[in-house]
């Protein structure tokens, strides 16, 4: 079953301890999508300006991912820069230039309405709540979201959660919405706020997962070299639902497996700048590192 993916489609500029790069593919749709076509089809909604390069528009049809929804709008591309700390903990946006992204007013085309799967990336609740609205009986939904919105759209983000299905949210996130510095009582607490599942990512350590019904919690594939970790938590969402649109039943084996399949391609992404791993990467490599990861975590 297909899945739609509705968030930013960026060029990023980054700078991590191994060096930077400018002007470079990036947004949150963007690593979503890539991480998310190794298992299904991916219908992605986003806008980009004039200055898009068609070698990019190129490059995302050749990675099947379905551009109908993609908007080219008058002006330039959304540009955001960061950069990060030696240990890679803390990362200071430079500049974050919405361009036309500040005019985003998603509008699906027909054929993405009977979506089944969906995933919210990361743009303003209001706007996530628009793009719900348009979907008739989606089979699963899920959402992301940032610092910036849990401070300034509380409310906006409050009614996504009410009715959402699945809250990927980062460690640090999940103590500022919540208020609670304990991860557990944080995860708990947001399943009061309305998702039936709620994943906690919390980068090199790992995930956790929290329902009614089960807890999960699993370590992250473990890494020696870490390049760039911009857009880990987008390609970790894309591995995640990607899996489960692929495998239809949502069962709690798939769930768990799909936060493994979320961590893999989180650990790729990390390998290099922007999206080169996730350009390169072979479904064989995955599988291997499945095998790898779950002879890791097995005792
Ligand atoms: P992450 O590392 O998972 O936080 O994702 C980083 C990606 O999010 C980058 O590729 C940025 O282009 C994109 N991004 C940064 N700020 C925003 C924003 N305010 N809205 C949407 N996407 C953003």
């Amino acid at each position: 079953m297909s899945l739609l993916v509705v968030g930013s489609v960026a060029y990023d500029s980054v700078e991590t301890p191994f060096g930077k790069r400018s002007n470079v593919l990036g947004g949150s749709a963007l690593f979503f999508s890539l991480a998310a076509g190794f298992f299904c089809p991916v219908n992605l909604v986003a806008v980009v300006g004039k200055d898009f390069c068609k070698k990019d528009i190129d490059f995302l049809k050749r990675k099947k991912i379905n551009l109908n929804g993609l908007e080219i709008a008058e002006g330039k591309t959304f540009r955001w820069k960061g950069r990060y700390s030696a240990d890679f903990n803390n990362r200071e946006t430079i500049f974050t230039h919405l361009n036309v992204f500040e005019n985003f007013n998603p509008i699906l085309p027909e054929q993405y309405k009977k979506s089944g799967y969906v995933f919210l990336a990361n743009i303003d609740p209001d706007l996530q709540l628009k793009v719900l609205k348009q979907i008739s009986k989606p089979r699963l939904t899920a959402c992301d979201s940032m610092n910036l919105w849990i401070e300034n759209k509380r409310a906006s983000l409050m009614k996504v959660l009410k009715v959402i299905e699945i809250f990927i949210v980062n460690d640090s996130e999940a103590k500022q919405l919540t208020g609670r510095s304990n991860l557990i009582k944080a995860g708990n607490k947001m399943l009061t706020m309305g998702p039936k599942m709620v994943v906690i990512k919390k980068g090199e350590h790992g995930a956790l997962v929290f329902t009614k019904q089960f807890k999960f919690c699993s370590a992250a594939y473990p890494l020696e070299n870490v390049c760039d970790p911009t857009g880990s938590g987008d390609a970790f969402a894309g591995g995640f639902m990607g899996y489960l649109a692929m495998k239809k039943s949502l069962t709690k084996s798939n769930f768990k497996k799909a936060v493994i399949y979320g961590s893999i391609l989180a650990s790729f992404n990390v390998e290099s700048f922007s999206i080169e791993r996730l350009k390169k990467l072979k479904q064989a490599e995955i599988n291997k590192r499945f095998r790898e990861f779950k002879e890791l975590i097995s005792f």
